[in-house]
Formats: structure tokens, sequence, C-alpha cells
């Protein structure tokens, strides 16, 4: 397995970030003045993981995709220049140790298992979410269809059910809520 090394730049080097590295100026809605074409405003629009200009059409996916064209280099020049301009420390450049190997397999398998298990919680806390959601709408509806329809009336043991589950639905709700927005605030 060869280590990509590019995939670990973009993660840990912004677009933002490299434009201020290169003295691009970049206003404060994300805009800047298109290196590529002559203009006067700036329409080259920057993202955190690559850029658009809306003038001449030029597309870049990739913080690397733009260093090769701004620096007019290809590809390996570009990922170490960057390596080297943010001090990433990558080994580019040297044929990796096979304990360097091993390191650089072993980080991406964490990296791996640690994506899977956010991937696992945020199903897991959207899931509770729309249960607790749906068992109180559930209940609430319950409780509406069979109110009684005056004080005299019986009362439907439907009725009686719903809300004396509905409490609890409640708090089973607000709390899947407050994980939901837990979890989405994070980081
Ligand atoms: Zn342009």
């Amino acid at each position: 397995m060869r280590i990509n090394y590019g995939e670990e730049i973009r993660r840990r080097v912004s677009m933002p970030e490299v434009c201020r590295c290169y003295g691009i100026d970049v206003d404060i809605h994300n805009f800047t003045k298109c290196p590529f074409h002559h203009e006067k405003t700036a329409s080259m629009k920057i993202y955190d993981d690559g850029a658009h200009c809306y003038g001449c059409g030029l597309q870049f996916n990739s913080v690397i995709d733009f260093v090769m064209k701004y620096f007019q280099i290809d590809f390996l020049t570009a990922c170490d220049k960057l390596n080297k301009d943010f001090s990433l420390g990558l080994p580019i450049g040297h044929i990796p140790t096979l304990r360097e190997q091993r390191e650089a397999e072993k980080m991406m398998a964490e990296r791996k298992a640690a994506a899977e298990a956010r991937q696992r919680e945020r199903e897991e806390v959207q899931n509770e979410y729309y249960f607790a959601l749906d068992d109180y709408t559930r209940l609430d509806k319950q409780r509406i269809d069979n109110m009684p329809c005056d004080p005299s009336a019986e009362i439907d043991d439907k009725y009686i059910e719903a809300v004396t589950k509905m409490p609890m639905a409640e708090e089973r709700l607000i709390n899947a809520e407050r994980r939901l927005w837990e979890y989405e605030h994070r980081r």
C-alpha cells in the first residue's frame, strides 16, 4: 500500500490557509481576484477545500490542484511544497522505511475507524430522535382522536393509554433532541 500524502495534505491544509500563506487577499465574503485571468473585481470564491472562479470558470477541487496551477508545478512538487511551506513533516521525497509505512498505515486505519464510529454514532442519535418523535406524535394523535367529547362521556382506554404514556414519550423526545443538538454542535 502506498501512503496517500495527498489525502493527508488536503485534510490538514485548508484553502483559506493557502491563500494567507501565498499572499492572496480574500475578502470577508471569501472572494478574491482570480490569479488566472485579469479582472478588476474579485470573482473567485474560496471554499475550505477548493476554489471556483465565476469569471473564467476555473474550478479547484483541492488545495493541491490550486497550488499546481498557481505555481505551474506537478502533483508531487505541489505536495512537496505544501509539506514544506506548512511544516507538515510528511516524509515526501524519500522512500518510506517499513516502519514509517506501518505507522502511516496504522494512522490511516485508526482514522478510518474513528470516522466509522462517528458515522455510527450519528445514525444512532438521529434514529433515536426520529423514533422518539414518531412515538410522541403517534400518542398525541391517539389522545386527540379518543378525547372524550363531553365530561359525562365514558373515557376511552386508548385516551387513558395515550395520556399515561405521553409524559415519558415527551421526556424521551426532549432527551433525544438534546443529544442531537449536542452531537451537531460538537467540535
Ligand atoms: Zn478566473
